[in-house]
């Protein structure tokens, strides 16, 4: 973008007068972020509206997800502006300092994990690579929960306001009215700028507020009734006023489903209103929009559409159903069991009658076509949307939905031929892979820029942050000394970074001379950050038993929030402290090994994190992490991998080598085999590591507080109970292999050059997860649209 210093700068001090009423030498940081917000939105208010009617000519997509993990706008916002210099040039004059006020954004922690992270990253994607692509979400006023760690180690909740949205536009004038049984709300827009790298289109994120239509009853206010007055307005805001905190598990809460009828029917509405401006028949929408399903938690969307063409179009239920066939497509994220959404039909019947009546005829209309084929009753029963008065939303998603895909190689092959086996042989033509992604931009330009330069340095031009398959060219220094010793060079520098944060920050000192291992993402007992720290407390025992033992000084960083009512996630999380506890102050070690809680984890850590990773521990039971997105930061950053053969795992070693990486542990197959015949308690007495290590949780080495958390773990994987077996995440017939290739990493480490290898081969063969390559896929593939550009 080009611009006049002088206009921003006098745009700032506009805003800063208009709208706080200071001086900018008196401003907050929080006032002037708004403030460089709005001036920047002035400046690209005209390609912003460019973009859309350039759209507007065209076939669309419109990506419905419950979550956005975006996290801080402001930084990125310039480097894809290509404007980050100058803005911090033109803030020095007035001086102030940028970084100050990039911090004084909150991130917009819309989402929990992956699947909202997956959403953002595609927004960008799909602005820089020039798709009429819109995203469509809810603007929860608290997102994730703010997490710290009390001193025993324990997880704490705090309720985190967003207070900063330095880039959202609140539309009035494109509120819609969203319609529950007995209630009616406003849903208001508040449109956020996708700004391209490279281009000069600007896409949209639509983030609906829930409001009252009547603040509070005035009536009622004055006769002291004040708790009435306001409940009503309460109830209202209420549907978009907190995110689940709940990763992969879904729970039948009504407020749920509120939000969940909430996003679709807004976002239909607001769809469905400017398809009639442009171009009147409703009859032609499929042609003009393909509508993403990111997951289960949209479904709701199907029935809507079919509401509102047959109660409000005039439309007859078969063409509106004939319709909805053609538009929506719907993205599987998880094949654990407890993920796979349920509503029952009494809690829709509460809240929106007409769309329980609408789901049961789609189900009615889907159980003929079964029949006619040839289907028989118990088969019927099985594919049955509704079953046992519970509507199942992946079975209506993939019933009514064109397109079904999963997220890496191997889920989508589950999905084919396990977990989905029976609606493949239904829909064969349906089922469709989508490697995830992310985007080069955030999680390398705005994150590393150190290794940014270099790699423009060496390549000779930034093409590859829009082609990020041009990585492959850097294989060719694979040995260079020079180039190899830079590249090591920059990573120690970004270690030191991370030192000083986290000194800043947490309180603790760390060794930029260890090895950085980091496992960082959702606590869940599939990923096994569990394995991890046993790991971690056998290498403590050793190294008590044999000073002397020749390892290279490593330190341990976890990160990660577990839902509030998970209770054995929130166990697994004190245990981890209190191993960190006792080995970090333990000076008979020298400190050889560290372990560090890091608070918190969310996309503003990922950023510091991610570039300073030597070691990336992907280590989740095989056939349970669908893809994993944290994994390919790490790649692009330059981190070996350590994990199983798992999700995108599987694609990331088969690009950049297993040589190159360290894979261990049982494979799908492998667990397919044992299942049914696994005991744990054979591995725990075999083998006197193991035991050891599975008993420091109870043998007084750590102490739970007397909560006997410790003691239940210890049972979850020894012991079972009436509705679970003993370690049903394999973790002790996993350990061994996971000790012997934390070995291999130790060796590796000492060849200082062939380490620098291994990172520059997994950087160089990173260009296939950017989120770019995934996106013109669903592009192609799914929504039938194309990229159009804003000329220069
Ligand atoms: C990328 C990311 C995730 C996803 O991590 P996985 O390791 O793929 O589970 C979760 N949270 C945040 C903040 C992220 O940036």
């Amino acid at each position: 973008m080009k611009f006049d210093k002088n206009v921003i700068k006098q745009s700032i001090e506009r805003y800063c007068k208009v709208k706080y009423g200071v001086k900018i030498g008196d401003a907050t940081n929080v006032q002037i972020l708004n403030a460089l917000g709005l001036a920047i939105l002035e400046e690209i208010i005209p390609e912003w509206e460019e973009t859309e009617q350039l759209y507007d000519k065209q076939k669309r997509a419109y990506y419905i997800s419950a979550e956005f993990l975006m996290g801080r706008a402001l930084g990125n916002n310039l480097i894809n502006l290509g404007i980050y210099s100058e803005i911090k040039e033109v803030l020095k004059e007035l001086n102030l300092d940028l970084n100050d006020v990039e911090n004084a954004e909150d991130d917009a922690a819309l989402g929990n994990g992956g699947l909202g992270r997956l959403a953002a990253c595609f927004m960008e994607s799909g602005a820089t690579t020039n798709l009429p692509l819109q995203g469509y979400g809810i603007r929860y006023s608290n997102g994730i929960f703010k997490q710290g760690i009390r001193p025993d180690g324990a997880q704490v909740e705090e309720v985190e306001k967003w207070r900063s949205d330095p880039f959202g536009l609140r539309k009035e004038n494109l509120e819609v009215e969203v319609e529950f049984k007995d209630f009616n709300v406003r849903a208001i827009p508040y449109d956020t700028p996708i700004i391209a790298y490279g281009s000069r289109n600007i896409n949209t994120l639509r983030l609906w507020q829930s409001e009252p239509k009547v603040e509070f009853d005035f009536m009622l206010f004055n006769s002291q009734a004040y708790d009435e007055s306001v409940r009503e307005s309460n109830r209202a805001k209420d549907i978009s006023r907190v995110l689940y905190p709940n990763d992969t598990n879904e729970q039948g809460k009504l407020l749920r489903l509120k939000q969940q009828y909430f996003l679709v029917s807004a976002s239909l509405q607001d769809m469905i209103r400017k398809h009639k401006e442009i171009h009147g028949d409703l009859n032609t929408l499929p042609e003009w929009a393909a509508i993403q399903l990111n997951d289960t938690h949209p479904t709701l969307a199907i029935p809507e559409y079919i509401r509102l063409m047959v109660d409000h179009e005039g439309m007859g239920f078969s063409e509106a159903l004939a319709n909805a066939k053609k538009m929506f497509a719907y993205t599987n994220h998880t094949i654990l069991k407890e993920a796979l959404e349920k509503w029952s039909m009494d809690l829709i019947k509460k809240l929106i009658p007409r769309i329980a009546k609408i789901i049961e005829k789609i189900n009615w209309e889907f159980i003929e076509e079964l029949k006619e084929k040839g289907y028989s009753t118990d088969q019927i029963d099985h594919y049955s949307i509704i079953q046992y008065n519970t509507v199942h939303m992946a079975n209506l998603a993939i019933a009514v939905g064109y397109a079904v895909n999963g997220v890496a190689q191997l889920h989508s092959d589950l999905l084919k031929h396990v977990e989905l086996n029976s609606w493949y042989k239904l829909f064969p033509e349906k089922f469709q892979n989508k490697t995830n992604g992310i985007t080069p931009r955030r999680w390398l330009n705005y994150s590393n820029i150190r290794l940014t330069a270099y790699i423009s340095e060496l390549l000779g031009n930034e093409d590859w942050v829009r082609d990020l398959s041009k990585l492959k060219a850097l294989e060719k220094y694979v040995n260079d000394d020079a180039v190899l010793k830079k590249i090591m060079d920059i990573k120690y520098k970004n270690k030191e970074s991370l030192v000083n944060y986290i000194k800043e920050v947490e309180g603790i000192t760390l060794d930029p001379e260890s090895i950085f291992d980091i496992q960082v993402k959702r606590l869940h007992e599939y990923k096994r950050q569990l394995l991890n720290a046993f790991y971690i407390i056998d290498l403590y025992y050793r190294l008590k038993e044999n000073p002397n033992m020749d390892i290279p000084k490593i330190t341990f960083i976890f990160g990660g929030k577990a839902f509030p009512g998970y209770a054995r996630a929130k166990a697994i999380i004190k245990y981890i402290g209190q191993i960190s506890n006792l080995i970090n102050n333990d000076e008979t070690i020298n400190g050889k090994i560290k372990v560090l809680y890091v608070q918190n984890y969310r996309v503003t850590y990922a950023e510091k994190l991610m570039p300073a990773a030597d070691v990336s521990k992907q280590i989740s039971t095989a056939g349970k992490e669908a893809s994993g997105t944290g994994n390919m930061k790490f790649m692009l950053n330059g981190a070996v991998t350590f994990g199983t053969y798992d999700g995108a795992n599987v694609e990331i070693v088969q690009a950049a080598g297993e040589e190159n990486n360290f894979i261990f542990g049982l494979r799908v197959e492998d667990i397919e085999k044992l299942s049914g015949k696994y005991n744990s308690r054979e591995y725990y007495e075999k083998y006197p590591d193991i035991k050891r290590a599975v008993d420091s949780l109870i043998d007084g080495t750590v102490s739970d507080g007397g909560s006997g958390e410790f003691q239940d773990l210890w049972n979850s994987l020894l012991v079972g109970s009436s509705w679970e077996a003993p370690d049903t995440y394999y973790l002790l017939a996993d350990f061994k292999a996971f000790k012997q290739a934390e070995e291999k990493v130790f060796v590796a480490y000492k060849n200082k050059k062939h380490w620098a290898q291994m990172c520059l081969i997994n950087i160089a063969n990173a260009g296939q997860f950017s989120s770019d390559r995934t996106i013109l896929e669903y592009a192609k593939d799914i929504w039938n649209i194309k990229p159009a550009t804003l000329s220069l």
